[in-house]
């Protein structure tokens, strides 16, 4: 065998002819939990194939395999740098007050600020939507569109200012809203509705008894289960809504249920996100890493269940931004899987006050404010080096991440919780065994050939396959942002 092997390859090949070795392709094998295939991921351009497991010795020994990567490495590598390094931010987290009339368990936002903070008032918002069209004016081309989301805090608490800044830029802004819904009354749906404004809302469970174990009034004589109920049936048949489940030990148990909830209530979109740590109180209500992934895809799995019986999706936008980053990387919709992540570089947050931040993660934690928009401005802020800190954050650089197979698939998240819960940037964040999960779950579905099942219709259009002979690997035509 050595001597058949010796005869072969004694020829003078040039560097990168072969796999792991000088200029070669790095396929690291990835075990999916698939009977039948294995993955082979390159996880500096993360290149993948699906391999049957009969035939990887072949697929390693070269080949077509090797042959097409050769061809395509450049342009994985190109499309890789620039969504990491390349990006113009294109939407602000814009909080118009720090207040809120809710004390939910997990909040990133400090107590003290939710009860006494600042509010900007109708003239500051107004001002604030003006100097950011400038930015965005010259930064980003005249077809795209810069986004807005007021965010919380409770963004409804300050009605009257957001409502004014929205009808003064609704043409220059796509506007989306993230609130606690309490606030949601007919009036207000009327007006986001009429003007297409994205709605997202949140709710942790389906019944009052699980909700209010971690979304509750301060004085806890708030029925917030109930106030979001009437404000999800206002806004049933809007598109453009979403809700928001933050995934605690309070509510795991019951996220197959969650799901079919919302699914019956028609909800579009929803998110299943773990509750970020980067509070002390977050990390009392949180699920260990190894716990988050058995119910996380036991919430998938009927979601599909569901999908199949009645034809209508119920997409989990998060799982289905793993599923885009390995199927079409630059397609991904939400950017905290990447790294850097989106804070800082594709978004930044905007407080009450003016003051800026590279994510509404860091909103509290004051070593991290960047300026302010209306003492220094904008541009200073982009490269300061409090957002630099989190720009700069690359998994090649944090341990055991720089080893990892799906770095590019996970991004290593959360700074905010790196910094504040494992002692600096250079830690991992939390979750990393849940993400380790949810990415062998996606290449299992993609395996079995049901990936779209997860994602929203329409996903690839105008997307072009750019290598799907040994396992599908598909770009966005798309210019870089
Ligand atoms: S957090 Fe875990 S799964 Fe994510 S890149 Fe790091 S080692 Fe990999
Ligand atoms: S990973 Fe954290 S800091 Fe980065 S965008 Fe997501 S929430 Fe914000």
């Amino acid at each position: 065998m050595a001597v058949t092997h010796a005869s072969r390859d004694a020829g003078n090949r040039p560097s990168g002819s072969h796999l792991n070795t000088g200029e070669g392709p790095t396929l690291l094998p990835l075990d999916i939990g698939h009977p039948a295939y294995m993955g082979l991921v390159d996880p500096d351009t993360a290149f993948w194939a699906l391999v049957h497991k009969d035939r990887l010795a072949d697929a390693l020994e070269g080949g077509e395999l090797l042959t097409s990567f050769h061809q395509k490495r450049a342009s994985f590598q190109e499309e890789m740098q620039t969504l990491r390094f390349g990006l113009q931010p294109s939407a602000v987290y814009f909080n118009p007050t720090d207040r809120c009339n809710l004390d939910c368990s997990y909040c990133y936002i400090p107590q003290t600020m939710r009860r006494h903070g600042t509010e900007m008032s109708r003239e500051k918002l107004l001002e604030a939507l003006r100097l950011l069209q400038g930015h965005f004016a010259k930064t980003l081309p005249p077809s795209r569109r810069p986004r807005v989301i007021f965010h919380g805090a409770e963004p409804l608490l300050n009605k009257e200012a957001l409502f004014a800044g929205i009808a003064a830029y609704n043409n220059e802004f796509d506007f989306g809203v993230q609130t606690n819904a309490t606030l949601l009354d007919g009036e207000a749906v009327d007006f986001l509705t009429s003007r297409g404004v994205s709605i997202g809302l949140s709710l942790d469970g389906i019944r009052a008894e699980t909700t209010h174990r971690t979304r509750k009034s301060w004085a806890g004589n708030l029925n917030v289960h109930a106030k979001v109920l009437e404000a999800m049936e206002r806004l049933a048949g809007y598109p453009y809504y979403s809700v928001i489940v933050t995934v605690t030990r309070e509510n795991a148990s019951e996220l197959p249920q969650m799901v079919e909830f919302l699914h019956e209530r028609q909800v579009p979109n929803c998110l299943l996100n773990m509750t970020r740590c980067t509070l002390p109180a977050a990390r009392e209500v949180r699920l260990a890493d190894e716990e988050a992934a058995t119910p996380f895809i036991a919430a998938l799995e009927r979601s599909h269940e569901l999908f199949r019986q009645s034809g209508r999706k119920l997409v989990v936008a998060n799982f289905a931004n793993i599923l885009l980053a390995i199927l079409a990387p630059t397609a991904r919709r939400l950017m905290c899987d990447i790294s850097p992540c989106g804070g800082g570089r594709a978004f930044f947050a905007l407080a009450a006050n003016g003051d800026l931040f590279p994510c509404s993660e860091f909103i509290g934690l004051d070593s991290f404010r960047g300026g302010n928009l209306f003492a220094g401005g904008l541009d200073a802020a982009l490269t300061s080096p409090a957002f630099h800190r989190v720009t700069g954050r690359t998994v090649e650089t944090i341990d055991p991440c720089r080893r990892c197979a799906i770095r590019h698939f996970c991004g290593s998240p959360c700074p905010a919780e790196a910094h504040e819960m494992n002692g600096g940037m250079d830690r991992p964040g939390a979750f990393c065994a849940f993400y380790e999960e949810q990415t062998r779950y996606a290449f299992r579905l993609i395996a079995d050939g049901i990936a779209d099942d997860f994602l929203w219709d329409g996903w690839d259009d105008g997307v072009v396959t750019l290598f799907d002979k040994v396992g599908p690997l598909v770009t966005p035509e798309v210019s870089p942002p």
